[in-house]
C-alpha cells in the first residue's frame, strides 16, 4: 500500500505546500509541533534517509537548508532543528524519507531533544570509531 506522502505527492490528499520542484516537495507538517514545522520530501519513494540515493538526498537537504533560513528570517525563530528519523526504532512513523525542519522560539515548546550521556568507561572508543569507519560504504 502507498504511504501517505506518496498520496500527497500525487495530489490525492491535500497539503499546505511551501515549495515544489521536479524532485522535491516541502509542506507544513499537519501536527505543527512548532509554528512553521515543515516536512521536506523527495517525490520518488525511498523508505528513509539511508536508502535514498545521494543525489536526491542532496536536493532534499538543499531545500531543508533554505526553509530553515527562511524560518529564521521570516518567523524570527531563534533556532531550527533539522532532523530525519530512520526506522521505527528511531521514531519514524511514515516510511517515506522526509526531513523535519522545526523552528525553535523559546524553549518551552512541545519538542525537546535531550541527549543524556552514558558511562563510557567500559567502551573502547578508538576501536569503535575504527570499526564504524571500516563499515562505511565507499563513495
Ligand atoms: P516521522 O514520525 O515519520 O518522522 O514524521 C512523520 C510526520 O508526518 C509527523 O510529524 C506527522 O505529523 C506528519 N504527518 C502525518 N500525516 C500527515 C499528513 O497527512 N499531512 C501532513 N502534512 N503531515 C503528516
Amino acid at each position: 500500500m502507498e504511504d501517505i506522502f506518496c498520496r500527497i505527492i500525487k495530489g490525492e490528499i491535500p497539503s499546505t505546500k511551501i515549495y515544489e520542484d521536479d524532485d522535491v516537495l516541502a509542506i507544513l507538517d499537519i501536527s505543527q509541533t512548532t509554528k512553521g514545522h515543515t516536512l521536506v520530501i523527495p517525490k520518488l519513494h525511498y523508505d528513509n534517509f539511508l536508502s535514498c540515493p545521494q543525489e536526491v538526498m542532496h536536493k532534499v537537504m538543499d531545500v531543508a537548508q533554505r526553509i530553515g533560513q527562511a524560518e529564521i528570517s521570516l518567523l524570527h525563530a531563534r533556532g531550527v532543528n533539522i532532523l530525519t528519523n530512520v526506522n521505527e526504532a528511531a521514531g519514524q512513523s511514515v516510511m517515506h524519507f522526509h526531513v523535519h525542519v522545526i523552528p525553535r522560539y523559546n524553549g518551552g515548546e512541545g519538542f525537546q531533544i535531550t541527549m543524556k550521556g552514558q558511562d563510557t568507561s567500559g567502551m573502547d572508543l578508538p576501536r569503535l570509531a575504527m570499526d564504524i569507519s571500516k563499515a562505511m560504504k565507499k563513495e
